[in-house]
């Protein structure tokens, strides 16, 4: 069918996301999937049976639209104890249907016709498209290749009157690099006596590694006061697919959002924040995860050392990137479509994370898969 009329199109320069091209790809050739970033082990059984417990408690109706107030109060509570910040559950915490609903709506709510908006590439793709539907406009700043390093100097330049927003993301997906306390006192500086919000992606907080502290804005009251941060609990317990997140943010900045989201979705699964509520008991769950993932890691590193792939640095996320010029001088669109269709590895080029596609041959592979897995694909990888 096709219909014949005017239709608008609001993402001319928009097709299917990397993610979903990729993981595409990687299924048509029966390729090990080190693409879009989801583990490929099951979370744990006791989460499992908390949502199925919900379920059967009939919790099934409605939540509140800004989530469950026990589980808002938990995150209020882990919050306070990891970034010593006091967020008030009632009017400055948001349960949102996954970190890219969140950073959807943030965006919708803050950001109007000819606002700019300061996004550090490569950058997760949702961010530019949503700044642009809200009728704002994107300006970008590369990172310093191949340290993915912050110039907070040549950053401040692209400031105007017009900067309503700067996007920041630690651990950073997909360099695997993180910001520092001194990247945070920089922006802390630059941005005082601006008008300018900052959205801190932090959807990988729990995932850092080598004995790093996650900077969360929350740690830097100044920055917090003029800052949304995103979390995601796909990302921590290992339930990509079950799409639930939250926002941070000072009470009048949340009123904002609600306005915004309550037309959006409303309220997110009741079932399954009443699972999170519980699970949050635990901090073990979110406390070992650091050492879960580096161990994960470390085994891919090792087993792509003496390979002819150049590892970058990775201190958080899951993600590690790879410079594969010694191999080919392909683009990296062409390079992974090349490792995909015949020798049956997926991964991402990183060029998809740049407005101008800016290509430094760089692969990320994702390493949130079982030992088994990683050890197939490097067997592979190191053969090229
Ligand atoms: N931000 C970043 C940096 C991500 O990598 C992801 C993962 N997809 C998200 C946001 C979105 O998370 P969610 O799956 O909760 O929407
Ligand atoms: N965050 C994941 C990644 O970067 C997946 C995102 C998605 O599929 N939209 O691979």
């Amino acid at each position: 069918m096709k219909f014949e009329g005017h239709l608008n199109n609001k993402l001319p320069n928009i097709g299917n996301s990397v993610f979903s091209v990729m993981t595409i790809l990687a299924n048509q050739h029966n390729a090990i999937n080190l693409a879009q970033g989801f583990p490929d082990f099951d979370c744990s059984d006791e989460l499992k049976k908390l949502v199925n417990v919900a379920i059967q408690n009939g919790h099934n109706q409605y939540a509140p639209m800004p989530g469950l107030m026990s589980l808002r109060e938990k995150i209020a509570e882990k919050t306070e104890n990891l970034y010593s910040a006091k967020y008030n559950p009632e009017t400055e915490i948001t349960i949102v249907p996954g970190a890219t609903a969140g950073i959807y709506t943030a965006i919708q709510a803050l950001i109007k016709e000819n606002d700019e908006v300061i996004i550090i590439e490569p950058a997760y793709d949702s961010y530019i498209p949503a700044v642009e539907l809200a009728g704002g406009k994107a300006i970008v700043y590369e990172m310093l290749f191949p340290e993915y390093k912050i110039n907070w100097e040549q950053l401040k330049k692209l400031f105007t009157v017009r900067t309503k927003l700067i996007i920041i993301n630690t651990p950073h997906n997909p360099s695997g690099a993180i910001l520092s306390a001194e990247d945070m006192r920089k922006l802390e500086k630059l941005i005082n006596g601006t008008d300018a919000l900052v959205m801190s992606d932090e959807v990988y907080e729990h995932i850092i590694f080598d004995g790093f502290e996650h900077q969360s804005v929350a740690r830097y009251p100044q920055l917090a006061q003029r800052s949304i941060i995103v979390s995601s609990f796909g990302k921590t317990y290992h339930t990509t697919g079950w799409k639930m997140g939250y926002l941070l943010a000072p009470e009048n900045i949340t009123a904002q959002i609600r306005k915004v989201y309550q037309f959006l979705s409303f309220a997110a699964n009741t079932p399954i924040q009443h699972a999170y509520s519980a699970i949050l008991n635990k901090p073990s769950y979110y406390l070992e995860l650091s050492h879960f993932y580096q161990q994960k890691r470390d085994l891919f590193r090792a087993g792509l050392k003496n390979s002819s792939f150049k590892l970058l640095e990775c201190s958080g996320s899951y993600f590690q990137s790879v410079v594969y010029d010694k191999l080919s001088d392909k683009g990296d669109f062409e390079m992974a479509q090349t490792l995909i269709s015949e020798h049956k590895v997926a991964s991402i080029p990183v060029s998809a994370f740049y407005k101008r596609k800016t290509d430094h041959h760089v692969l990320r592979f994702c390493f949130a898969k079982k030992e088994e897995t990683l050890n197939k694909a490097l067997d592979i990888l190191c053969k090229l």
